[in-house]
């Protein structure tokens, strides 16, 4: 049986960047991943990343062949289309959209130079249990069909929204259920457009409307003239298949008409807060698995990279003190929900906010700019929606009638700064977790905005 400190299920970028970090700590690291090498990287997705996360992790920019266009900016359209909010000289936003395959492949690149081995075409089964502890992993070779069981001090489950392993585990730490309405279905397409886009460098988002209920429609550039257009829309809405809205929208938006179809595809991306508890005994979750995409856009590439160096550095000091049950490898938690964790979780009332929001009063606060360009930063940030006095005042004249959108709002920023705190307060260990995840529950309950 092989035997090896950490064994990495899933080669996307999540599982990449946790493997590169744990080599590079001089840990024995196995990558397993059903596909093959020359196809690891390539996904349906927006291809959109912000600089910050390279900023902030230490990982190199995306250069060359990696790269299919600079972002530098964004309009937000509410349903009507009309009184969009442009966004410039944003720099949490500013980034690029990358060749989905050439950037995976130099995430894997990298790993494997920093020391990690690498199967490919062979599937995660299902965890190797002794009693609550996973020690390892029981795998299928996909082509010959031969079963293998690997052993392994620490498993992450890197398997992407599948959480192949996750889904497996009876534990009071680990989450399998996730519901419908926490998921993001989407379908995307990379066209050639008929003629080149204005601002080439500037993503358009579509809030809400016909085309993409509870959700948002958009696109990205990748080029002078070519972009990638998707909608995504709340799972378990029952209004239409991502991929219907999307040809409606394909229809009726001018930029659009007439161009060529270079690829497409549909996918799922969990939009709720973090998993409550990113390990178990002996696993670990990252990226998708780990439920960490921005509940607002969905965005999941720059999150699970970061959680991926922390969880690097915990696989290490674990197996330094041998130690690799949940309290062992509780630092995880620590580090990653503390901090950008905070943010997505306060994400997901400005999510549900924002889902529950009819068309109307949408195109109303765009229009009477209830919610201004800095706002929307703030919100992203994980600042909560911001409410100086004086602005709360000026708000409220300006939004007079429609006095429930603003107290809705009210109500969401001050959720949002209940969860921020409560993340700010994750338990120091495993002892104060049920209660920890009680009281986030009881605000998740809270946030409700529907109209009355
Ligand atoms: C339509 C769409 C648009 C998106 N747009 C953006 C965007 O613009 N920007 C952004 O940042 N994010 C975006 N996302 C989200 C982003 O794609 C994900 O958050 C990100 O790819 C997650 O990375 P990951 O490494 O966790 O998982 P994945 O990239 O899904 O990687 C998981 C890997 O595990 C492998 N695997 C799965 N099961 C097994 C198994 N049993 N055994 C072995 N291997 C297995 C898979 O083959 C895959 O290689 C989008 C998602 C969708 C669906």
């Amino acid at each position: 049986m092989k035997r090896v400190d950490v064994l990495v299920v899933g080669a996307g970028s999540a599982g990449c960047v946790t493997a590169r970090r744990c080599a590079e700590l001089g840990l024995k690291t196995l990558i397993i991943e059903k596909k093959p090498k020359d196809l690891i990287g390539r996904k349906v997705c927006g291809d959109e990343i912000s600089r910050s996360h390279f900023d902030d992790t230490g990982i190199d920019y995306p250069t060359n062949g990696e790269v299919s266009s600079v972002i530098s900016g964004a309009d937000v359209y509410p349903p009507s289309l009309t009184h969009e909010l442009k966004v410039r000289g944003w720099e949490d936003f500013n980034g690029w959209t990358v060749d989905r395959l050439n950037f995976g492949q130099r995430l894997l690149s990298e790993a494997l130079a920093a020391g990690a081995s690498l199967m490919t075409e062979c599937r995660a089964a299902e965890p190797v249990m002794r009693g609550e502890q996973v020690t390892g992993v029981r795998c299928k070779n996909v082509a010959s069909g031969e079963e293998d069981t690997i052993a392994a001090k620490i498993v992450v489950d890197a398997s992407g929204f599948a959480a192949t392993i996750r889904n497996k585990i009876d534990s009071e730490f680990v989450e399998k259920h996730v519901d419908k309405a926490d998921v993001a279905l989407c379908y995307r397409e990379i066209v050639y457009l008929r003629y080149p886009m204005a601002e080439p460098e500037v993503a358009r988002v579509f809030l809400g409307g016909k085309y993409a209920p509870s959700g948002y429609a958009w696109i990205f550039p990748k080029g002078p003239q070519t972009v990638n257009v998707g909608v995504g829309i709340g799972g378990g809405e029952g209004r239409g298949s991502p991929k219907s809205l999307y040809e409606a929208f394909k229809k009726e938006y001018p930029l659009l008409y007439d161009c060529e179809v270079l690829d497409s595809g549909g996918g799922a991306v969990p939009v709720r807060r973090p998993l409550a508890s990113l390990v178990g005994n002996g696993v670990a979750f990252v990226g998708d698995a780990a439920l960490q995409a921005n509940p607002i856009h969905g965005g999941g590439l720059g999150p699970g990279m970061r959680a991926g160096i922390i969880l690097g550095e915990v696989a290490k000091e674990a197996i330094a003190r041998r130690d690799y049950s949940v309290r062992g490898l509780w630092d995880y938690n620590i580090r990653f929900l503390r901090g950008f964790g905070r943010r997505l979780a306060s994400l997901e009332i400005f999510r549900r906010l924002l889902q529950q929001v009819t068309d109307e009063e949408m195109d109303f606060g765009f229009e009477k700019r209830l919610l201004e360009a800095d706002d929307l930063m703030a919100a992203n940030r994980g600042d909560g929606i911001p409410l100086s006095l004086l602005d709360k005042l000026k708000r409220v004249k300006r939004g007079i009638g429609r006095i429930s959108l603003l107290t809705r709002i009210q109500k969401a920023a001050s959720l949002m700064k209940k969860m921020n705190r409560l993340y700010a307060a994750y338990p120091g260990d495993p002892s104060g977790f049920q209660k920890w995840h009680e009281s986030v529950l009881d605000i998740i309950r809270a946030a409700e905005f529907r109209k009355r």
